[in-house]
This record gives structure tokens, sequence and C-alpha cells, in this order.
């Protein structure tokens, strides 16, 4: 009887070995679901299909595309912490879903630092400060004087209090000293298409967004959030030159829950670093003025220490700007 518990604890001990590496080998064996705080159609869906369809071939399974919305992406965020740590559940996000949302949000179920462990950095990219067509402005100056005669008549697309888009409409009400009245959406797909319409007015938006909408002719763009112009939107001044410094990148990353085996999180790792080495890929996010993380910044330990300098960063901005959800 003795002999037969020792020689089974002896086996299980066996096969509690073999399930690190085998567990592994065996990743992924089903579809992965991205978890997408924003709807459909907007900067961080469109980065999340970008980099799913990618990984997918470079992991042989397939990604699944949540757009879990609302609340600023904190009802998604909250998601990917608290599902199980297999490794068929990550969460994409930016600087406003994973670093200002922890500032602002006194009441979050979960922690994003300690409840998350960092996949890879994804790409940044600027903002854009656009109007509709009807709004009549030849350059920013215009919009902001405009603003100021007009004080809170135009309103002006976020996708909530902490999103990028709202960061962005702070960035400008601080550098212009002009407001505009902030309509939340559940993200900035949607809020373009209103925009489009002249629903709303204006929208400091990321350039992966906006940029198309302005080549097309169906929005008009003042100015980048950049120091410096974009070689792919030479003609869009810096909100600099219009004299309003403004100096705002939102980048992008994946996570997954804590606890996710190290293995899983470097197979996913590489897929990410292969997705950005693909020339087409690169192409196409470098014409809508992304700029690439390298391969040693898209690591995870690197980008967990990049998390957690943006967080000590932004939590002194937004307390001494005040910023609260409520
Ligand atoms: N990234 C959001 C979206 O995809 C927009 C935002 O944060 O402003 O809709």
């Amino acid at each position: 009887m003795l002999r037969r518990t020792a020689l089974a604890s002896l086996s299980a001990g066996f096969a509690a070995l073999a399930a690190g590496p085998l567990r592994a080998q065996a990743y992924p064996s089903k579809p992965i679901t991205i978890v997408v705080p924003f709807a459909a159609g907007g900067p961080t869906d469109l980065m999340a299909r970008i980099v799913g369809e990618r990984m997918a071939k470079e992991l042989g399974q397939q990604f699944i595309i949540d757009n879990t919305t609302g609340a600023a992406g904190t009802i998604a965020v909250g998601k990917v912490a608290r599902a199980a740590p297999d490794g068929y559940t990550i969460g994409i996000g930016h600087l406003g879903t994973h670093v200002a949302n922890g500032s602002i949000y006194k009441t979050l179920n979960y922690d994003m630092l300690a409840d998350l462990v960092p996949v890879a950095r994804l790409p940044s990219n600027p903002m854009l400060v656009v109007t509709s067509n009807p709004f009549e402005a030849k350059t920013m100056k215009d919009v902001v004087e405009y603003l100021k005669a007009n004080p809170d008549k135009i309103s002006g697309g976020t996708a909530g209090v902490g999103s990028a888009s709202h960061l962005g409409a702070l960035a400008f009400f601080n550098a212009t000293g002009a407001k505009y009245q902030l309509v939340p959406y559940r993200g900035t797909g949607p809020a373009m298409q209103d925009l489009i319409a002249n629903q709303i007015q204006i929208m400091v938006d990321q350039s992966s967004n906006s940029l198309p909408q302005v080549r097309a002719g169906k929005i008009r763009a003042y100015a980048v959030t950049a120091k410096v112009r974009s070689p792919v939107m030479p003609e869009i001044p810096t909100a600099a030159e219009a004299g309003y410094p403004m100096d705002v990148a939102i980048w992008h990353g994946l996570w997954a829950p804590k606890g996710t085996p190290p293995e899983i999180i470097a197979k996913l790792n590489a897929a990410a670093i292969a997705t950005f080495q693909d020339p087409d890929i690169r192409r196409r996010m470098e014409d809508l003025g992304q700029d690439l993380p390298t391969p040693a910044e898209m690591a995870p330990a690197a980008f967990g220490a990049f998390h957690k300098a943006e967080f000590a960063k932004w939590k002194k901005i937004l307390e001494d700007a005040n910023v609260k959800a409520e």
C-alpha cells in the first residue's frame, strides 16, 4: 500500500515535471482571444487585427478579436486581468488603458501593473488635430481663435475619460488655452463616423485613425502632436509651429494575465516581433504615421520596465492636472 502510494506520487511528480515543457510545446492548441478595449474600426482595433492576423500565421492558430468596450477600456482590462493565465486570453491596450486609467479611476477591480504581465510593446503614433469639413478654418491658429471666441459651442469626440483621445484633448486645452465640449464614445472608430458626418466638429485622434480620412478628404487636419513633422504627412505642421507645443504619442502593447507561463509569453513575444519584421506590415504601419519599436524594446522585460516608467510619469501629470473620472 505504502509502496503503491509512493509510486503513485512518484509518477505524479514525473507528470508534473513533464507538464511544463509539454504544455509549452503544445501551445497554442486552440484559438487565442485578444480582448480589445474599444469599438471595432478604431485605432486599437486596427492594431489588434493587424497583429492578430500575422501572429496567427506565426503560431498556427486563429486569433479572435473580442471588442469589450465601455468605461474607457477598464472593463476589458479587468476581463484580461481575471482570465485564466493559460495564454488563450491576452489583451491589447495603450497609454490610456494601461497607464492613464490607473491614476484616473480610483475604484478599479484590478491593478494594471501587478495583475498583468507584459507580452510585447507595439507601435506608437502621434495624434492629429482634426475637424469636420464644414468647420472652416485654414490653420491651427484659426481653430484656436474660433474656440476661444465661441467657448463650448463645439463638441469633440473622445473614447472616454483616460482614453488616448481624451489625453490628446487635455494636451490641446493645455497648449492652446481653448476648450471644447467632450463627448464620450466607445472608441474613436464610431467617433470618427460622427466627425465625418459633422455630428461632432473636432477631435485629437491617433494618426492611424485620422490620417486615412484626411487623405480621403473627409475631414481636415491642422496639426500633428509630435516635435517634428512626420515623413508620411509632411504637409501637416506640428502644433509647435503654430505656437502651441504638444508632444503626445500613443503607444500600444500586449499583456497577459499574471501567472501566464513564461514559455508561453516567450512564444507570443517571438510571434509579435516576427510580425513587425514583415516588410508589408512595416510599410502599412509607417504609412499610418506609426513608429515601430525595435525587437529589444518589444522584449517583455524591456516593455515591462517602460510600462512602469510611463505609469510613474503620467501619474504625476494626471494628478497635477487633477484629472478624475467622475
Ligand atoms: N484607442 C481608442 C480606440 O481604438 C481611441 C482612444 O483611446 O482615444 O478607439
